[in-house]
């Protein structure tokens, strides 16, 4: 039989906004000692706002930026939305032939005879556009229009008011590692990373290298002790069900990431995180 102690547990922590789905991740939140998180959207408030618009001399600001929201038209990244609200108008999706979303990278599609791209580096590079990095800090989007570069797009996140706060409650707990992974750019990983005093920052990931890196956590740590990884995205899903915690937020968070978690933060609090584990902790007090 299950002790009752478990059930005030997950009581305890619903009362707090914590979904947790099952006993067993209640033991496995004690001896967490390698906390992973996604970036955007987890650590970050997942609302970018366009800072600075750079077309070639071919092209006007206000064309650069038509071309970028008719790229994004039909994308969910929070990315694609804040340029469709800087651009301001409405986009006629009949107009669109041909549409596509790749992962980690950008979109693409095809409108009015053009092929329009817009995306990071490493996607420029995959479709063998030719440009120069430009140095700023954000989130950068490349545009290239008929495989001819048309400039870029600066956007630029935040991070959320409890989120440094959460990393150092975390390492009182006593957790060894607080580890960032991202498929954002190198320059705006560290930044955020040397802001939330983070252990260690990886970037420029695709989803399959988000579930690598957890693979190599596994290989270094003891046996007996845990990763908790973090997310909110759909991309998030196979990193969220490799961990042994799989912690999803909640409230702005994907289905598909609350269903793939063990458990669910419903207020998108990274601060939660660390209440689960003392939760967690005042329950094994009781059961065990
Ligand atoms: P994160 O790991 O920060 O949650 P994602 O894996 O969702 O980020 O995306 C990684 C990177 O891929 C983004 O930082 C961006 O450069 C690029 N990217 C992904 N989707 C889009 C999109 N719809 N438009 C432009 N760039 C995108
Ligand atoms: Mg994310």
């Amino acid at each position: 039989s299950i002790p009752l102690g478990f059930f005030g547990g997950i009581g305890a922590a619903s009362k707090n906004g914590i979904l947790i789905k099952g006993s067993n991740y209640l033991e496995a939140l004690n001896a967490v000692k390698y906390a992973v998180f996604d970036k955007t959207g987890t650590l970050t408030k997942g609302v970018f706002e366009v800072t600075n618009i750079q077309p070639t001399e071919t092209i006007s600001k206000k064309q650069l930026l038509e071309y970028a929201a008719i790229a994004e038209v039909h994308s969910n990244h929070p990315i694609a939305q804040s340029i469709r609200t800087a651009y301001g108008k409405e986009i006629k999706d009949r107009d669109i032939q041909l549409y596509n979303e790749i992962s980690g990278h950008g979109t693409q599609v095809n409108f009015d005879g053009k092929g329009i791209l817009a995306g990071n580096a490493k996607f420029m590079n995959k479709e063998q556009i030719v440009f120069q990095e430009p140095n700023e800090i954000g989130t950068i989007v490349h545009v290239a229009v008929n495989k001819k570069y048309a400039g870029y797009i600066v956007i630029s996140d935040q991070v959320k008011e409890d989120s440094a706060k959460a990393i150092r409650t975390l390492k009182e707990l006593g957790i060894k590692k607080t580890v960032m992974l991202t498929g954002d750019a190198k320059a705006v990983g560290d930044t955020v990373g040397q802001e939330l005093a983070l252990d260690e920052v990886h970037a420029e990931l695709l989803p399959q290298n988000k579930v690598e890196e957890i693979e190599k956590l596994e290989t270094h740590k003891a046996p007996k002790e845990k990763i908790a990884f973090v997310g909110d995205g759909i991309n998030d899903t196979p990193v969220l069900a490799r961990a042994d915690v799989g912690i999803a937020m909640g409230g702005l968070g994907s289905d598909a990431a609350i269903e793939a978690a063990d458990v669910v933060i419903m207020t998108d609090e990274p601060y939660k995180i660390s209440s689960a584990i003392r939760i967690a902790k005042r329950t094994r007090g009781i059961v065990w």
